[in-house]
C-alpha cells in the first residue's frame, strides 16, 4: 500500500528493521548516514536501495528536518555506492518514489539505483 508523502514515522517499518539489525539484507555500504543494500525484487542487473539511518518518510520530510550533514552525508554515501558498484562509467540511474502518486511502498525514505545494463527511457 503507498503511503502518504507526509506522514508520522513508523518504526516498524522494513527498512527500520533492517536499520536494528531485525531482518536480514544483502548490505554493500553501510557508513554513519546511510546503509545500501540489494533490492529484493530487482528490476535491473544491479538494483541497490540506499536508506539515511534517521527517522524520515521520504523526501519531503528529509529536506526539510535533516541537517545539513545529514544530507551531505546521505548524497555522498549515494554517490559512493555507485562508485563501488562500477556504475559511474557505464552509468546508473537513481530513483525515489515519495508518497501516494509514486507508490512509495516502505515509508522510510530510500533511493533506488539501477544498473548493470543499459536502462530504457525514463517512463512517468
Ligand atoms: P518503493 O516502491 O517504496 O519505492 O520501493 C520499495 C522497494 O523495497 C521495492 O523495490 C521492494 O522490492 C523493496 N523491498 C521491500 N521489502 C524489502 C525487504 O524486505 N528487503 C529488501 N532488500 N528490499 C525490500
Amino acid at each position: 500500500m503507498p503511503v502518504a508523502a507526509i506522514a508520522d514515522y513508523d518504526d516498524n517499518n522494513i527498512f527500520a528493521r533492517i536499520l536494528r539489525g531485525e531482518i536480514p539484507n544483502k548490505t554493500v555500504y553501510e557508513d554513519q548516514w546511510a546503509l545500501a543494500f540489494h533490492d529484493i525484487n530487482p528490476q535491473a542487473p544491479v538494483h541497490v536501495l540506499v536508506i539515511p539511518k534517521g527517522r524520515y518518510v521520504s523526501w519531503a520530510d528529509f529536506s526539510k528536518q535533516a541537517s545539513t550533514e545529514e544530507v551531505a552525508g546521505f548524497v555522498r554515501a549515494v554517490g559512493t555506492v555507485g562508485e563501488m558498484l562500477g556504475l559511474e562509467a557505464p552509468g546508473y540511474r537513481l530513483l525515489a518514489n515519495a508518497g501516494l502518486d509514486a507508490h512509495q511502498e516502505v515509508p522510510h525514505l530510500h533511493v533506488h539505483i539501477f544498473g548493470g545494463r543499459k536502462l530504457g527511457p525514463m517512463l512517468v
